[in-house]
């Protein structure tokens, strides 16, 4: 019974074939996790990201298997420049992470897909990932989407807990809480530290979402590139935050399921 209404499913898993009916039977909605493989602090693990992009892909699975969803396999790395300087940091640069992204999105085509969105967990990897989508869009005929796990407020997402300032974007509350849900065995929090660089709040005109900005690598901000304040994490925030973003990504992905531009075709082929 469950198998019979079972549409959401890994592309790993499936044969080529299968993936091949899916796409020409339905119109599939492929999904491509992204994440990113970088310094995090000395509480988290250097591929946080990537396991948060991970997780709330295989819970949109197995939470929503009536959306017709092809989960991709999570793309480890993206580009992590704003942290280098720090050991352990693999960052794709931006001009060879838009080159694998058209590959993928290539082979999406090529599997007869109409329909193609990145699941994001890195702020880092959003503007480019805005670039991907429309430059997938005009290349490859694809309708593109552009989904994130939990959007930061250094990219448009809630400025979050008052006691983290607004500040709070890397490796502290709501990042470290999520781990402490999903991989408890994989945090310290005995070396977690509060960081929040309050000097940011005291620019008007120039900030993360003041309008007009700064580039800033993480050594810029604060001693150890933490930003925000671990010390407040708890795996029951973190419950409640990881079920919030695949609630959010489950309402996108049904929009995206059905999205059009007015009455035209979704595609030209
Ligand atoms: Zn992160």
């Amino acid at each position: 019974m469950e198998k019979s209404i079972r549409k959401a499913r890994f592309l790993a898993e499936m044969s080529g074939p299968a993936c091949g009916s899916a796409a020409a039977e339905g119109d599939p909605l492929f999904l491509q996790p992204i994440g990113a493989v970088e310094h995090h602090g000395a509480h988290l693990p250097l591929a946080t990201d990537a396991l948060v992009a991970d997780a709330v892909a295989a819970r949109l699975v197995t939470e929503r298997p009536d959306l017709d969803v092809v989960v991709m396999p999570t793309l480890t790395y993206g580009t992590s420049n704003e942290h280098v300087w720090a050991p352990g940091t693999v960052s794709l640069s931006p001009v060879t992470l838009l080159a694998v992204l058209d590959d993928v999105a290539a082979s999406v085509r090529r599997a007869g897909g109409r329909r193609f969105a990145f699941l994001n967990a890195h702020g880092g990897n959003t503007n480019l990932l805005r670039v991907a989508i429309r430059e997938i869009r005009v290349k490859h005929d694809l309708m593109t989407f552009l989904a994130h796990c939990d959007l930061p407020p250094d990219n448009g997402g809630p400025a979050g807990d008052p006691r983290e300032e607004g500040l709070g974007i890397h490796g502290g509350l709501g990042e470290t809480s999520m781990m402490l849900h999903l991989f408890p065995e994989l945090v310290d929090l005995s070396l977690a530290e509060r960081r929040i660089p309050s000097w940011i709040n005291e620019y008007r005109a120039l900030g993360f979402e003041q309008g007009s900005e700064y580039a800033w690598l993480s050594e810029d901000i604060t001693v150890d590139g933490v930003i925000g304040d671990p010390t407040l994490a708890t795996a029951e925030h973190g419950r409640a935050r990881v079920a919030e973003s695949v609630r959010n990504v489950a309402a996108a992905v049904e929009e995206m399921l059905v999205f059009r531009f007015g009455t035209g075709p979704a595609v030209r082929s």
